[in-house]
């Protein structure tokens, strides 16, 4: 079975068609790239070939590089008997570009730059990573006209950059101004904005995809097929490093890109340095430069740990990694009970999946509140060009308001988002429960009250379940599901399907106090107030939090929740726990703040000040009478240690009681769930980074100074003990 074929029609045009056998996208492997490099050395020998047509026999052009082949370059560097470990690696990279280097020169002589054969791309969708690094290796790329169809660079949100050849071809196609975002922020876009951006060259009617290219092939001429950057006269876009405008360019992106990431995650700072070296030298020079930098991304154990997270564990758990054996539970109509701003978002984000929405409140009013919500949103993305104006008011009339819990009849799902309030939540479990089928499940939003709880109100606790979404539901890619004790596989299946639906990453966790993900962030935010009342200045404590890679600082993520929500918390806390209670402190900068007034952001005023406006200004000036900074502040590692060890010891907790039952959902979670430092790949991947026994001895250092909620859990002291990794045990017992 091959991944590329050649035909060569009568017009001397030889098409080159990919198609790895077995799998719904093109990925490329390096059998895949031997085999095009095979072909393409076939062409260009057979005098009877006139040119080439590279296309796809998919729907779409290439999904990328084969990562799970990537993250094994990099695990498996310095196997073989290679001494320099990176050797391997930047050998392996440099074959690849040998063979892009290849199509792009055709058989040209490389002084004269005469003969060769033109080479063209035909994309007939889909085109992201080294399926856009193909292409720009070509001399001219064609995309079918598919607004469904995506065409960039998504490597910077997996750790890694464009590093087969894509990030030195776009910078001097674009110049770095233009090509920053595609390289630095991974935007993708449809074919019509690629070629107004110079991405690709042309966009044709999708019946006239092949055609077209052939037609260029035939009538290109010799001066059509060399690149830019191999003329003499060459001169790097909007300016190389040295030119006056170049200069203000480089600067302004080292500072854009310093002010985005707090010097956080290694890619992006070594793709700005891999551009900026590489627009001093020719184009060979250059490319070299890029492999270099990339063998070194790739060695960074950060790459890997993103691309397992936020690629390979990620794909699995939305795949469907653990859900129950079972048929698919579609849900074609869904309830929505209590239209606030979680129901609202809920409603809006499966109607735009094509799901009937009943949403209801107490109040009409209340209720086209909910609904209005859904319209303003769609409105916004119709007007950015996101959605048509069609399938925007496809997706609104999908949503019924309403107050008559008759109207839930049929649903196969219902999920309720009122009141925080236990008796609330059991009146409208019981009023929902009385009209709907045997078919529906029935779940709970609730981001504290324990699910089995919850579920006494329901007559088939099997069929209750928690989904917990986050704010802004439209924006957070992730959704907690919760197993009550009674919880059933079908109800779980559902859970997994519906998120599936809505194009959400589903994390499946057992019922404990605030589950997986509110049981790490709330000591998140409670380290931040407590270091607030020690007199850590805040700007560390904010700052600190930044350089790890929270996109939010404590104090500013509890300003946007509210700090109503965490008195209530604390105070539901204290009542439960009793004398065991221990974050008086905690309570004391709450109460203090409340005492000012100072609610967060709603209140337009919090740790934060605020305009009239309600754009965050910065650090509240007053926060300084009110905790008098210390004399003596703790360094800065100090403060990020206990930033980051308050919630990964709460982690392992959770995997030690049963809360947690598979790392990756606990990595993954955390990085989705609350932003917890991407760069570590999740609080797993980073004990791991450290060493367990490492972190044992820092756990316990730290529990020394500041108190017994650093004191590392039993689990991991025996893995300590053993010198184990948390994915080396838990990844290989899943494995099993
Ligand atoms: P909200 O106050 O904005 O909305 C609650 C809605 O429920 C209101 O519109 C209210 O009129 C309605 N409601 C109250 N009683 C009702 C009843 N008997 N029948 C029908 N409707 C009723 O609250 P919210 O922030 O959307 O939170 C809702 C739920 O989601 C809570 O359980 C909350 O803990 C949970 N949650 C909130 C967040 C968040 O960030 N706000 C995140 C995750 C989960």
């Amino acid at each position: 079975m091959t991944d590329f074929t050649m035909q060569t029609g009568s017009d001397g045009v030889a098409v080159i068609t990919w198609d790895v056998p077995g799998r719904s996208m093109n990925v490329m492997s390096l059998a895949g790239f031997a085999e095009l490099d095979a072909l393409m050395g076939q062409a260009l020998a057979d005098g009877a070939v006139r040119g080439v047509v590279i296309t796809s026999g998919k729907d779409s052009f290439a999904g990328g590089m084969d990562l799970n082949l990537l993250a094994g370059m990099r695990d498996g560097a310095g196997d073989g008997g290679d001494d320099d470990p990176a050797q391997g690696l930047f050998d392996g990279i440099m074959g690849m570009h040998a063979v892009l280097r290849r199509i792009e020169r055709a058989g040209m002589d490389p002084k004269t730059l005469k003969g060769g054969k033109p080479v063209a791309a035909a994309l007939p969708g889909t085109a992201l990573g080294i399926g856009l690094e193909l292409p720009l290796a070509c001399h001219r790329i064609f995309a079918a006209d598919n607004a469904q169809a995506k065409i960039g660079f998504p490597e910077i949100n997996v750790g890694i950059f464009p590093g087969g050849g894509g990030t030195t071809r776009v910078a001097r196609r674009l110049g770095l101004m233009a090509a920053a975002p595609f390289l630095l922020e991974g935007r993708l876009v449809a074919p019509q904005a690629a070629a107004k951006a110079g991405l690709i060259d042309e966009v044709v009617a999708p019946g006239a995809l092949l055609d077209a290219a052939r037609a260029w092939v035939l009538a290109a001429g010799p001066g059509d097929i060399v690149k830019p950057w191999d003329r003499k006269d060459f001169r790097f876009p909007g300016g190389a490093p040295y030119h006056p405008s170049g200069y203000m360019t480089f600067v302004g992106a080292a500072a854009m890109v310093a002010g985005r990431t707090w010097g956080a995650f290694p890619a992006p700072r070594a793709l700005l340095s891999a551009v900026y070296e590489g627009a001093l030298v020719p184009f060979d020079a250059a490319i070299r430069i890029e492999a270099r930098w990339f063998t070194h991304i790739l060695l960074n154990p950060s790459s890997g740990a993103m691309i397992r997270a936020l690629f390979i564990d990620r794909e699995a758990l939305e795949k469907g990694a653990n859900r129950p054996d079972m048929p698919p539970q579609k849900v074609q109509r869904l309830g929505v009970i209590g239209a606030g701003m979680m129901g609202a978002g809920i409603a809006n984000v499966a109607a735009q999946a094509g799901i009937e929405v009943v949403l209801l409140d107490t109040s009409d009013a209340a209720a086209a509140r909910g609904r209005a919500h859904a319209e303003a949103d769609l409105a916004k993305a119709v007007s950015r060009g996101r959605m048509s104006a069609g399938a925007g008011d496809a997706a609104l009339a999908r949503i019924t308001a309403t107050t008559d819990f008759a109207a839930l009849a049929g649903a196969d799902l219902v999920i309720e988002a009122v009141f925080e309030d236990p008796q609330v939540k059991a009146g409208v479990t019981r009023q929902a429960m009385a009209h709907l089928g045997p078919e529906a499940v029935f779940a709970s939003n609730t981001s504290t009250l324990p699910i089995g709880d919850l579920a006494r109100a329901s007559d088939r606790p099997e069929d209750f379940i928690g989904i917990h979404f986050f704010s802004p539901v439209e924006r957070m890619l992730l959704v907690e599901i919760i197993k009550g004790a009674r919880t059933g596989p079908r109800a779980v299946a559902k859970a997994l399907d519906f998120a599936r639906r809505i194009r959400k990453t589903p994390i499946v966790v057992n019922d404990a106090r605030f589950f997986y993900a509110n049981r790490c962030i709330i000591p998140y935010l409670n380290e931040g107030m407590r270091m607030l009342g020690e007199g850590v200045s805040p700007a560390l404590i904010e700052n600190a939090a930044r350089m790890l890679g929270f996109p939010l600082g404590p104090l500013q993520l509890i300003d946007e929740t509210s700090l109503e929500l965490g008195l209530r918390i604390a105070r539901a806390t204290r009542a439960a726990m009793g004398a065991d209670y221990p974050d008086a402190a905690v309570d004391a900068v709450l109460e203090a703040m409340e005492h000012e007034g100072r609610l967060g952001r709603k209140a337009g005023a919090g740790f934060y000040a605020y305009s009239d406006r309600g754009e965050r200004e910065g650090l509240w000036p007053g926060l300084g009478p009110l905790f008098p900074p210390a004399a003596a502040q703790p360094d800065l590692v100090t403060v990020q240690h206990r930033l980051m060890f308050v919630q990964v010891l709460e982690a392992v907790r959770a995997l030690e009681s049963g809360v947690l039952t598979d790392i990756r959902e606990g990595d993954v979670g955390a990085i989705l769930g609350w932003g917890f430092a991407p760069w570590s790949g999740g609080p797993f991947s980073w004990l791991d980074m450290l060493g367990t026994p490492y972190a044992e001895a820092r756990a316990d250092e730290l529990a020394a100074a500041f108190g017994p909620r650093f004191a590392p859990p039993a689990l991991l002291r025996e893995m300590a003990a053993r010198g184990q990794g948390f994915h080396a045990r838990f990844g290989a017992a899943r494995a099993a």
